[in-house]
Parts: C-alpha cells; sequence; structure tokens
C-alpha cells in the first residue's frame, strides 16, 4: 500500500469522464488500498480514482462510521434534499468549502472490489459524499455546482 500524489484543480484530468473498469483485478485492489491510505492519511472523507490520476469509475470514502469501495457506481434512487448542513470541501481544491444542494438521501448501486454487485442506502453526510464523488466521475468539481464558495475555516468539517 502506498500513499499517492493527489491531482490539484485545475489539473485536466478532474475534467475527464473517467471510465467504466472492467477488469477486478491486482491492479484495482492496489489502486483501491492505495486510495484508501491516500484518503486517510489527507484527512479526506472520500476520494475518486480521477484525485490521483487514473481516470477510472472507482472512488473509496469513510465518513466515519464504516468504509467503503465502490466501482462503477450508479445512483438509482434519491429522495430530499440537504444545503448547508455541512460545508463541502475537496482534496484537490483545498482553502476552499462551498454550499453545495444534494440530495437526502441516496440508494446507490455499484460493485465491490471483485466485481459483486451490491446497494447501499445512505442518508445525510454519505449521501452527500457519494454524490461529490460521483461528480468526480464525470468530470464535475464542488465548485461548479455550489451556490456560495468561502474560504475553508478551521474546525468545520467538509468531505
Ligand atoms: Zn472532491
Amino acid at each position: 500500500m502506498a500513499i499517492r500524489n493527489i491531482v490539484n484543480h485545475p489539473d485536466p484530468i478532474l475534467r475527464e469522464k473517467a471510465i467504466q473498469v472492467t477488469k477486478f483485478n491486482s491492479n484495482l485492489h492496489k489502486l483501491l488500498d492505495d486510495m484508501k491510505d491516500t484518503m486517510y492519511a489527507a484527512n479526506g472523507v472520500g476520494i475518486a480514482a480521477p484525485q490521483v490520476g487514473i481516470s477510472k469509475r472507482v472512488f473509496v470514502m469513510d465518513c466515519g462510521d464504516f468504509y467503503v469501495e465502490a466501482i462503477n457506481p450508479e445512483i438509482i434512487e434519491f429522495s430530499g434534499e440537504q444545503f448547508d448542513n455541512y460545508p463541502e470541501g475537496c482534496l484537490s481544491i483545498p482553502g476552499l468549502h462551498g454550499d453545495v444542494r444534494r440530495h437526502m438521501v441516496v440508494k446507490m448501486r455499484a460493485q465491490d472490489r471483485d466485481g459483486n454487485l451490491y446497494e447501499l442506502e445512505v442518508d445525510d453526510l454519505e449521501a452527500r459524499c457519494i454524490q461529490h464523488e460521483l461528480d468526480h466521475l464525470n468530470g464535475v468539481l464542488f465548485i461548479d455546482i455550489a451556490e456560495k464558495v468561502y474560504p475553508a475555516t478551521e474546525g468545520k468539517e467538509g468531505v
């Protein structure tokens, strides 16, 4: 396992549409292990593969309660709304937070590291994080859709 360099905005890889994963092999497992290490080392709650320079549809997250690996994820159901309950941030955009309108509840369908399909329904911060990471896989950053962007302040939690 290893910590990889985090790509910062405005690197063009952050604007690409990431490609589907078709091989669930040791390269993918190494990427996932490294992304996990990189996320925890950076005190992030989620990181998507393009943020470590790999344009594939992969993200990992841990908002505090459980660790998730998602390959080829999609949101299949959503409801409700959240807005400024959490300032949103990004490991690729240090120093900025924003208020972003998101679904309050999402159900995600994804594959695990061995290619098995699973579904996960979450709300609140976890739901925000999933939507943020999925945006990364489509080349979208929170600063594109935030209704307000402001300097990150100490003591406020971001994703
Ligand atoms: Zn991000």
